[in-house]
């Protein structure tokens, strides 16, 4: 079995992916990264996706992986986006964030609370530059007036998802975690590497 290591110390993120890569390449095997996490100071998505993957992959000689994902609101010109995790502050308060953007948009009705989950995904593989590559998932959705649900993590309550069947309105944190994981921006930017992800 292949190893892959994925460049991050968010625990719901190792559960999400090695999820989604036992459902489609069960030949990989993902392990999270226990090094030192690099200074993230890029300002876009890809930037910040290439300096986790590059540490994770200099620090275990493993192929890495890396995502870095926000929530991004229209109305907002995409913020949080980069800032998704440190939103209201910079202490990672998933609650504080969330609450934080719905004050920022209690005058804003629909159909002007659109937003997109997006997931930029980095692969890097030591020893050979011309691997290393990014790929993108967005999830588009609107948001909630108020949270709902407790599953997953950070925006999830606030987040509903377009296209959901028989016309719900569920937020991700109703769903369950098999729902998000077939549907999420994460699996699509997963998806966009399909073929890159061979003879690691
Ligand atoms: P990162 O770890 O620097 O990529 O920060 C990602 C941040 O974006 C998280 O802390 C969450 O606030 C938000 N985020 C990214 N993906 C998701 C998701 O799948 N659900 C809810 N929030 C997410």
């Amino acid at each position: 079995m292949q190893q892959i290591v994925l460049a991050t110390h968010n625990p719901h993120k190792v559960e999400e992916f090695q999820a989604i890569v036992a459902a489609t390449r069960p030949d990989l095997v993902v392990v999270a990264y226990a090094g030192p996490e690099p200074v993230e100071d890029g300002v876009t998505f890809a930037e910040n996706a290439l300096i986790k993957a590059r540490a994770a992959a200099a620090h275990t000689g493993l192929p890495a992986l890396a995502d870095d994902s926000g929530i991004c609101v229209d109305v907002l010109g995409g913020a949080p986006g980069v800032f998704s995790a440190y939103w209201a502050g910079h202490a990672k308060d998933a609650s504080a964030n969330l609450h934080l953007l719905l004050d920022q948009l209690s005058d804003i009705r629909d159909p002007h609370r659109t937003a997109q989950f997006v997931s930029t995904i980095a692969l890097v593989v030591p020893g050979d530059a011309s691997r290393e590559c990014v790929v993108e998932g967005v999830w588009p959705g609107r948001l909630a007036a108020a949270p709902a649900g407790e599953g997953g993590f950070g925006y999830d309550p606030v987040f509903i998802p377009d296209g959901q069947p028989d016309g719900e309105e569920r937020t991700v944190g109703e769903w369950t975690a098999s729902e998000k994981n077939a549907s999420s921006h994460r699996v699509r930017a997963f998806q966009e590497l399909g073929p890159l992800l061979v003879e690691l």
